[in-house]
């Protein structure tokens, strides 16, 4: 059984609005856990102070008994006790570095406490042979060590309970018995119990007192511990939720502004260039042209040669396209079927007739045959130009050079038309 069980839990006084950590911790810590980190608190903080305070101890006695005891008896006894500490302490740290007190916690546990009581008689024990053979006043001395060592090794022990509690019972308590029992043996035995006894229920009550928060103070410290790296798990999967939603929707509106045949921007796309562009040049005022052209001819090119055969072709002439506007801003975009628009921010209308020329000119130098154009054995195309002035609107725009590419189709085809 474990003492943690029977000892670690107190209710609330009734009707009182009592916080009770005990539930935080209970409902969050698991509890062997808890009982890990308090053995390993206690064996931190115990290893060297227990061996520290009672190796004091040691060389105190051995200095007060050797005039009234033989040395070899009082050095003996010293090196035993300091094998015991040697032990405990070798225990500790072999815990402390395998982490035992995890996996083995139980076992652990018991074998502190044993070393504690055993501690504790060696105290104990010393004391009552010790009265057989020193004086009154070296005795009285020897206890104020025995109950200074007690007191001190309050301070690090408390954590677990039962291992303080222990070392009390088997140091303090058959001292106080054996004064009581003995009372008339010496002048103030009988205080000197009674004064050990409240001094036991004393240090009880302020173990008992330190205890609850210390081990309310592991579970908090857990508790945040395990929150904090909750948290810092939780922001980087949203930090990585975060990037692919971006990601996803960067490659939506992609999808949503990109033609698929030709991989030019779509009628989206314009409206949306459009609109930006039309402001920018008001607001810095300069110009802006459009130049809007179709295939000529196209419905007889896809009759003869196959409908996969124009969409190469308007690939083809796509690239061609792209390759004609490489000015910063300039963007193409498949308008319609076989209609396609230039945006030339920052294009006079001469400039914007360069282009359409040059384009031309190219699309000329591709020679893709077209036996069914009355126009030329080869592709040709139409092209509107126009140029906005600052009052121009988006769709007057495409409307205007819709009406110069039907006049370039009037004109005979194969031809650039200005409006
Ligand atoms: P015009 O010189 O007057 O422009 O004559 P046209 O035959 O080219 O007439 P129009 O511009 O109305 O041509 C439309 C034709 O373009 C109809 C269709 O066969 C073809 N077309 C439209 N979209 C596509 C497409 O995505 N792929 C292919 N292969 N052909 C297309
Ligand atoms: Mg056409
Ligand atoms: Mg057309």
């Amino acid at each position: 059984m474990n003492l943690f069980s029977a000892w670690g839990r107190k209710s609330p006084p009734a009707g009182s609005p009592v916080y009770d950590f005990s539930m935080i911790y209970q409902r969050h810590m698991p509890r062997e856990e808890l009982v890990a980190a308090q053995l390993e608190m206690l064996m931190q903080s115990g290893r060297r102070s227990t061996i520290s305070l009672h190796f004091v101890g040691i060389v105190a006695t051995v200095a007060m008994f050797w005039p009234y005891l033989p040395l070899t008896v009082t050095l003996l006894w010293a090196a035993g006790f300091l094998a015991l500490l040697l032990a405990r302490s070798l225990l500790m740290s072999n815990a402390l570095v395998e982490k035992r007190y995890r996996t083995h916690s139980l076992r652990v546990y018991w074998q502190l406490i044993l070393g504690a009581a055993l501690t504790g008689v060696v105290w104990s024990s010393a004391y009552i042979l010790s009265t057989r053979y020193v004086p009154v006043t070296m005795q009285y001395a020897f206890l104020l060590l025995i109950v200074m060592i007690t007191a001190f090794s309050l301070g690090f022990s408390v954590v677990v309970r039962e291992y303080f509690v222990i070392y009390m019972f088997a140091s303090l308590w058959p001292i106080g018995w054996w004064c009581l029992i003995h009372y008339w043996d010496q002048p103030y035995n009988f205080v000197i119990g009674v004064a050990l006894m409240s001094f036991c229920a004393l240090l009880i009550y302020v173990c008992d007192q330190t205890y609850q928060p210390l081990r309310h103070m592991i579970a908090l410290t857990w508790e945040r511990e395990h929150i904090a790296r909750e948290l810092s798990d939780l922001t980087i999967s949203l930090r990585d939720r975060n990037r692919h939603l971006t990601n996803a929707r960067r490659q939506l509106t992609d999808l949503a502004n990109i033609d698929e045949l030709t991989g030019l921007g779509n009628r989206r796309l314009v409206n949306n260039v459009l609109r930006e562009e039309l402001n920018r040049a008001r607001r810095t005022d300069t110009e802006i042209s459009l130049i809007m052209l179709d295939v000529d001819h196209f419905k007889a090119y896809n009759d003869h040669y196959g409908h996969p055969a124009g969409d190469a072709v308007l690939q083809q002439l796509a690239d061609v396209m792209q390759r004609a506007t490489s000015r910063a801003g300039e963007v193409v975009a498949r308008y319609g079927g076989e209609e396609f628009l230039i945006i030339l921010p920052g294009a006079s209308a001469p400039a914007a007739l360069r282009t359409a020329d040059r384009l031309r000119q190219m699309i000329e130098k591709e020679a893709i045959p077209h036996e069914r154009s009355p126009v030329s054995p080869y592709i040709t195309i139409s092209q509107g130009v126009v140029t906005a002035d600052a009052e121009t609107e988006p769709d007057d725009l495409i409307k205007l050079a819709d009406q110069a590419l039907y006049s370039a189709k009037d004109a005979g085809r194969d031809a650039i038309a200005l409006e």
